[in-house]
């Protein structure tokens, strides 16, 4: 018989978790005002609100914590850092920063100004959030397959050229500070974007004298998944294949809670000397003294460890092939779910599982909601209240997808959790048709809203 897949890594500290009943997650939910944000973390039994910041590190992360130097300047920990993003990303030149969007904040600050679009796939909703607070436009150029769930395309986080090209186009230059390629995509699904896409971004930009950034929170599930699906690059093995990502960019934007697998931090690198000493000033204003920019030694010494970590295919293959599983036990029980699997998260097509639910009525939210109450499982609204409102006209954005995602955190959960999860969704989705109503919107912050609203049923 064929040895079946499993886990590359074993278990050497546990953390109990608190089982809830119905009635309780009922109470529970209704003093949270509907939003899963709001919930107490022991009132949630499976916690799949994201995979940022959640992951386990490892013995030799914990190890590298002790090491830590906590002098001001010119730290062991920072020049360790240094070395592991020269290494893995080939950057000469880095800024550490306390999480992404942090990075976004000091790299912006450097590079946008009022009036500026800001081209890219799907920009994260911090991404977009740190652009128009800035006043200028994101523009959205993904592949138009991105937005069919049922589609099977290999990588969906690809940026559409003749959009880009347009955008590139019918603009002057001095609008255009940089293109954006999100690395995987988040927005459209944790869905890759190819080799062969990144390769030719570069050539457009390079026409048009316009730099690219990768915001780069899942650039070695990117990678593995270049790796397991384009051709010409079986054989190569992950820290070639970043390697070979990131010559195609400028720079890079990174919030170190997603794939180097630590609980806060994050960083800016970049080719370019000039950018690095004019988003310096910045980095010294909002997070701190270029050499350790809002982390403590100890962390930036488990986020080398972290970044060097999680560029190996063995730990990227147990990751990955956690998330399929949960997405093939849905898919087996005809839970609708986007296609193919994404890397850190399963997205559940909301419209699909409740399509008697109107939009306005916050259909992914709903769902998200209704598997708190039949599970204690806590996912994600990936949907309208996300969408936010448009910043010119104020009025709502309703968009293509409403998602619940179901992120896994990285080295945390074991496969019994995922046929856990999988049961529960399972169930809500033999009783559907019984959902009748949806929610609204009762208190609402003027950006980023999802994170604070409060809700109530419709
Ligand atoms: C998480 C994330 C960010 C923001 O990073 P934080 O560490 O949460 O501030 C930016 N872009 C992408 C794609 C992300 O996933």
């Amino acid at each position: 018989m064929k040895l079946p897949f499993s886990e590359s890594y074993k278990i050497k500290m546990v953390e109990p978790l608190r089982r809830s009943t119905r009635r309780e997650r009922e109470q529970w939910i209704k003093e949270a005002k509907y939003n899963l944000f709001n919930l107490r973390s022991d009132q949630v039994f499976i916690d799949l609100l994201t995979d940022s910041g959640t992951g386990a590190m490892s013995d030799r992360q914990w190890a590298e914590i002790m090491l830590g130097d906590e002098s001001y300047a010119g730290s062991s920990s920072y020049y360790k850092l240094k070395n592991a993003i020269r290494e893995i990303t080939g950057f000469p030149h880095f800024l550490p920063t306390h999480q992404g969007r942090a990075a976004e904040n000091v790299l912006f600050s450097a590079m946008i100004k009022e009036g500026d679009l800001i081209p890219g796939n799907s920009h994260f909703d911090t991404t977009k959030g740190h652009i128009e607070y800035r006043r200028a436009k994101a523009i959205d150029c993904t592949i138009d397959e991105a937005f069919d769930t049922t589609l099977d395309h290999p990588f969906k986080g690809n940026i559409n050229l003749e959009k880009l090209e347009k955008v590139l186009k019918e603009n002057n230059r001095e609008k255009i500070p940089m293109i954006i390629v999100t690395v995987t995509c988040n927005s459209s699904g944790g869905q890759p974007v190819s080799m062969k896409n990144l390769r030719d971004v570069r050539k457009l930009a390079d026409m048009y004298e316009i730099p690219v950034f990768f915001d780069s929170a899942r650039f070695a599930e990117n990678a593995y998944f270049i790796k397991i699906r384009e051709k010409g690059y079986a054989d190569k093995n992950i820290r070639e294949i970043v390697l070979e990502m990131f010559s195609y960019a400028d720079g890079m934007t990174m919030s170190s809670k997603k794939d180097a697998i630590v609980n806060m931090g994050g960083f800016i690198a970049m080719r370019d000397k000039e950018l690095f000493n004019r988003a310096s000033i910045f980095n010294i204003l909002f997070e701190g003294f270029i050499s350790y920019g809002g982390m403590s030694g100890r962390d930036m010494n488990a986020l080398a460890m972290g970044l060097y970590e999680g560029t190996e295919f063995d730990y990227l293959e147990t990751r990955i092939n956690q998330v399929a599983y949960l997405g093939e036990k849905l898919k087996e029980h005809g839970v609708p779910v986007q296609y193919p699997f994404g890397g850190h998260a399963i997205f559940v097509d909301a419209k699909r599982f409740l399509p008697q639910i109107p939009q306005e009525e916050l259909i992914a939210q709903t769902l998200a909601v209704e598997l708190y109450l039949e599970s204690g499982v806590r996912g994600v609204e990936i949907g309208t209240l996300l969408a936010d409102r448009d910043p010119e006209t104020r009025e709502n954005r309703y968009p293509e997808l409403e998602l619940l995602r179901l992120t896994i955190p990285r080295r945390v959960y074991t496969r019994d959790h995922m046929d856990y999860v999988a049961v529960a969704l399972s169930n809500v989705y033999d009783r559907r048709e019984l959902i009748r109503k949806g929610f609204v919107i009762v208190n609402e912050a003027p950006i980023l809203r999802h994170f604070t609203v409060e809700l109530d049923r419709a």
